[in-house]
């Protein structure tokens, strides 16, 4: 039989946990598929780990990997996706805004040749006014900045295909940014719109600050754009400082005498000063990321694992490219 994984990051979910298992059973049973349940736990403070280690030992369907401490929802997914050993690999948060009643319709396209079914979000209930307008405003910049077409208001509830997954974890940068990664991978994908229904219980993980520092990782992470609005920046100030220099030349010989202009030259200095700076700092930036690769660290640590231990973990993306399984 075919086998279905579902991961699933938690970081101090503990309410939403049993709505969570509750919802799931009721899809997954009917499906004519053997189903894994993995949760990663991202170093939360909460007891959801040991509520469900307590669950793993009725139901064999889950199993817990828990990292040493938060590492983000990116890498617990990457750690999820490492361990996972389905045939078709299903994403989804915990608190049951990606609803699992999709997930049939999800296999229906797997099974008609799909390697990525990507959700959509048609609204965002109870979402703040800010973070409609910052995603709005994120996936145009990206939209703009990236080289492979990044579908807005995807966010990560999506099924990948075994060989989707595998492709994914061929892929060494330390710097996450999923979204981009998997548009990367590419392979035939279907888009199916939904209406994301707010969360079941316990806040938001993402601060304001978090979803900026997001969104600027993904960009940076995934694109040099930056460094070349930059060269185009310092192109278009040396062409017109250029031709101000000219026009200043002829109007003196023109004119004559000496031209006045003390405050434009401390606003053009200040000014040109300041496209510098922005552009040193968005240089380091990319250098700072060079850094942080050639460090080659661990994506994420793990503490332990449960639920299932007949079976060893899926060998890591490390180990296959080294040819070890
Ligand atoms: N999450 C995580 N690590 C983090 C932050 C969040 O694993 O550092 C998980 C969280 O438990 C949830 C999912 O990522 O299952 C989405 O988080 P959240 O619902 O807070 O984000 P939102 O839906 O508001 O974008
Ligand atoms: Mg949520």
């Amino acid at each position: 039989m075919a086998c279905l994984s579902i991961v699933i990051p938690i970081f101090n979910e503990r309410e939403a946990l049993p709505h969570c298992l509750d919802r799931l059973s009721e899809v997954v049973a009917p499906l004519d598929l053997e189903t894994e349940l993995v949760f990663v736990d991202d170093g939360g403070t909460d007891d959801g780990g040991a509520y469900l280690i307590e669950a793993a030992r009725t139901d064999t369907r889950i199993r817990l990997l828990r990292l040493s401490r938060n590492f983000g929802k990116e890498a617990a997914l990457s750690a999820g996706l490492d361990y996972a050993r389905g045939d078709a690999v299903i994403i989804m948060d915990a608190d049951l805004q990606d609803p699992p009643e999709w997930i049939p319709v999800m296999l229906d396209y797997w099974r008609a040749g799909r390697d990525q079914v990507l959700m959509q979000r048609r609204t965002r209930e109870g979402e703040t006014w800010f973070k409609r307008v910052s995603a709005r405003l994120f996936y145009w910049l990206i939209g703009r900045a990236s080289d492979v077409p990044i579908p807005a208001n995807v966010g990560d509830f999506r099924l990948m295909s075994r060989r989707a997954v595998n492709a994914l974890l061929q892929l060494p940068e330390r710097n996450r940014f999923m979204k981009g990664l998997l548009t990367w991978v590419g392979m035939p994908t279907e888009i199916i719109s939904y209406d994301r229904p707010p969360r079941t219980a316990g806040e938001t993980k993402w601060k304001p600050l978090s979803l900026l520092k997001l969104a600027w990782e993904g960009i940076t992470s995934f694109s040099i754009a930056p460094l070349r609005l930059v060269t185009v920046i310092g192109i278009c100030a040396a062409a017109i400082g250029l031709f101000f220099g000219f026009w200043i030349e002829i109007k003196a010989l023109a004119i004559g005498g000496d031209p006045p202009g003390y405050p434009s030259l401390i606003a053009i200095i200040t000014f040109l000063g300041g496209v510098q700076l922005i552009s040193i700092g968005i240089l380091g930036e990319y250098v700072g990321k060079t850094y942080i690769e050639t460090k080659q660290r661990p994506l994420y640590l793990i503490r332990d694992i449960h639920g299932d231990a007949r079976v060893d973990p899926a060998p890591r993306a490390d180990d296959m490219r080294e040819g070890r399984s």
